[in-house]
C-alpha cells in the first residue's frame, strides 16, 4: 500500500531562488515550497453524486488553492480499502486522509457518532452552530485524538428522508421484524421496537433491497436514492428522516501526516472542507428538489409520511439508548450534556425562526 510521499519539488527550489532577494529582506517568511502527495480514502461508492463527487471536489479546491502542494488522490470504497475500513486506514497511516460519517465508527467509540447526526436531534444549521460555536469540535478533536486522527467537518446532507420500505408502516406494530439497513442511533432504537436493523455500506443497498434480502432501506434522499435506483426497488418512501435531521460528514486526517503539513496548508485543507461543505449542501437542496419532483410523478412510487405514533415511539426509544450510553460511559456523557444544552438553546430560537417561517409558506 502506498506510504506517504514527500517530494520536494525542483520547481519550488527554482521558485525560491526567483525570489531570494525578496525573501531575504522578510526574514524567514518564505512559503514552504515542499510538496505532498496523499491518498484519500472514502465510505462512498466511487463517484457517487454528491457525496463521492463531493470529496473529488474537496481534493480539487486543496490542489488549486495550495497551487499543487497538496496533492490528493481519492479513492472510493472498496478502491484501496472497503467502507468500514476507512477509520482504521487513516489511523493507521496507510493512507493520509479519509471521508464519511463518523457514526460508521460507533464499534470504535460510541461517542463518534453524535458529531455525525442524532436521531430527532440538530439540523444542518444546528450541527455547524454546535461543531464551530458550541464547543462540538473540540469535544470531536477530543475523542478522536486516542486513534491518531484528526476530524474536519466536511459536507452535510441536510435532512434526509425516512427511507424506502416495500410494506406500508400504518403503526408500531409494522415495524416489528422489519430488517431495515440504517446506521447509528436510529438502527439501535429500531432494534428495540422490534425492527432487525443491518449495516452495510451505500454500494450493497439497492441489491440487499431488490433481492428482498432486507425489507427496507434508508440511504440518503431523493437525489442520491433515485442514483441509486431505489425507487426501483420498493415501493414506499417515507418522510421525515427522523433519524438523520443533518448529518455532518467527515474529513479525518492521520495526525502524524497533519503535523507534516506546514501552517499554510493546514489552513487550506480547512477551509477548504468548509467551502465543500457548503457546496455539498447547496447542491443536495437543489438536486432533492428535482428528484422529488420526479418521484411524486412516478406511479410506481408512493411518498408518505411517518404516523405521528411511530414518530413518537421511535422518539422514545431513541432517548431510551442514548441516556444508556451516556450512562455508560463518561466520554459520551460529556459529548450528550454539550449536545442537548446547544439544542435546547437552538430549539427555542428556531421555534420563532426557522419553523415560525416555514409555516407561513404552508
Ligand atoms: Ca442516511
Amino acid at each position: 500500500m502506498k506510504r506517504r510521499d514527500f517530494v520536494t519539488g525542483l520547481g519550488g527550489a527554482a521558485a525560491l531562488a526567483g525570489c531570494a532577494g525578496e525573501s531575504e529582506q522578510a526574514g524567514t517568511e518564505t512559503v514552504s515550497q515542499q510538496r505532498f502527495r496523499w491518498d484519500l480514502v472514502t465510505t462512498w461508492p466511487p463517484n457517487f453524486p454528491g457525496l463521492g463527487t463531493g470529496v473529488n471536489t474537496l481534493a480539487r479546491y486543496i490542489d488549486e488553492l495550495s497551487n499543487g502542494r497538496l496533492q490528493i488522490t481519492v479513492y472510493g470504497a472498496g478502491e484501496l480499502v472497503p467502507a468500514f475500513e476507512v477509520f482504521d486506514a487513516v489511523s493507521q497511516g496507510s493512507a493520509e486522509m479519509g471521508h464519511g460519517a463518523s457514526y460508521y465508527w460507533r464499534g470504535k467509540t460510541e461517542a463518534a457518532q453524535f458529531f455525525c447526526t442524532i436521531p430527532f436531534g440538530m439540523n444542518a444549521h444546528e450541527v455547524n452552530g454546535w461543531l464551530y460555536y458550541g464547543g462540538g469540535l473540540e469535544l470531536w478533536r477530543e475523542v478522536y485524538e486516542p486513534f491518531g486522527l484528526v476530524p474536519i467537518p466536511a459536507g452535510n446532507t441536510g435532512v434526509q428522508t425516512g427511507g424506502w420500505f416495500n410494506k406500508r408502516i400504518d403503526s408500531m406494530q409494522d415495524l416489528r421484524g422489519l430488517r431495515i439497513r440504517i446506521p447509528g442511533i436510529g438502527a439501535e432504537a429500531l432494534n428495540r421496537v422490534g425492527a432487525t436493523p443491518v449495516s452495510i455500506p451505500g454500494s450493497e443497498v439497492f441489491t440487499a433491497l431488490q433481492t428482498g434480502a432486507i425489507d427496507a432501506a434508508e440511504w440518503v434522499g431523493p437525489y442520491n436514492d433515485v442514483a441509486m435506483g431505489l425507487h426501483q426497488a420498493a415501493r414506499y418512501y417515507y418522510y421525515p428522516g427522523w433519524h438523520e435531521p443533518g448529518p455532518a460528514l467527515e474529513c479525518i486526517v492521520n495526525r502524524e501526516a497533519w503535523d507534516q503539513l506546514p501552517d499554510d496548508l493546514k489552513a487550506i485543507v480547512r477551509v477548504a472542507c468548509q467551502a465543500a461543505s457548503l457546496d455539498m449542501i447547496s447542491e443536495f437542496m437543489a438536486r432533492n428538489a428535482g428528484a422529488l419532483r420526479q418521484l411524486e410523478e412516478d406511479p410506481s412510487v408512493e411518498v408518505l409520511s411517518f404516523p405521528p405514533d411511530v414518530l413518537a415511539g421511535l422518539k422514545a426509544a431513541t432517548l431510551e439508548v442514548v441516556e444508556e450510553l451516556a450512562a455508560a460511559d463518561p466520554v459520551v456523557a460529556r459529548v450528550w450534556n454539550s449536545y442537548t444544552a446547544f439544542l435546547e438553546e437552538s430549539e427555542t430560537w428556531q421555534r420563532i425562526s426557522e419553523q415560525a417561517f416555514l409555516q407561513t409558506r404552508v
